[in-house]
């Protein structure tokens, strides 16, 4: 039996950055952008809070750019403020990497299963799907999708009842597939 399950994300992921104010080092994106034209330059940001003292960072989305050389979509999207498109940017390695922040997903994301109808059976495979690169480790989706506890996830991977071509105890944030022979 193949099942197919969800990494699905719930809300935007709290943003790793250090506070210039405070001793935080999260920042929840606020969802509104600021466009700076100047000369036919353009800057653009997305506005992020601390989350603990609500000091404003810039994240750096234009720097610099020529009108001509951006999207005019994309220039709509900063000026709507699109929802879809903070959560687009904070996945962006470009953004990432221009303003060394990384993504915390913690309690912003589920996995879906497509139910239940799984777990007596005794062999299964199952194909996990990421809608985001979300980190999280195989051993602890295997136990909630199954209903096992991390123990006994590693007591099947240890007896070679629970394998995949990748290394279940890691993290990973991209598809994978394994089997679970009871
Ligand atoms: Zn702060």
């Amino acid at each position: 039996m193949l099942k197919i399950w969800a990494v699905v994300p719930t809300c935007l992921p709290l943003l790793r950055r250090r506070c210039h104010a405070c001793p935080s080092e999260r920042f929840q994106a606020s969802g509104k952008f600021r466009v700076n034209a100047n000369h036919k330059l353009i800057d653009a940001w997305l506005l992020a809070l601390c989350a603990a003292c609500g000091e404003t960072a810039k994240i750096t989305v234009l720097e610099r750019m020529t009108v001509r050389s951006i999207r005019p979509e994309l220039l709509d999207r900063l000026h709507d403020n699109d929802p879809g498109l903070t959560a687009e940017l904070l996945q962006d390695p470009v953004v990432q990497r221009r303003n060394r922040i990384a993504l915390d997903w913690d309690n912003a994301w589920r996995l879906d299963t497509g139910g239940t109808d799984h777990l007596d059976r005794e062999t299964i495979d199952v194909s996990v799907r990421f809608a985001a690169r979300i980190p999280v480790r195989p051993v602890r989706l295997i136990a909630e999708g199954c209903g096992l506890s991390r123990a006994e996830v590693d007591r099947l991977i240890t007896e070679g009842k629970l394998v995949s071509a990748v290394r279940l105890s890691g993290k990973l944030s991209g598809d994978f597939t394994f089997t679970l022979k009871r």
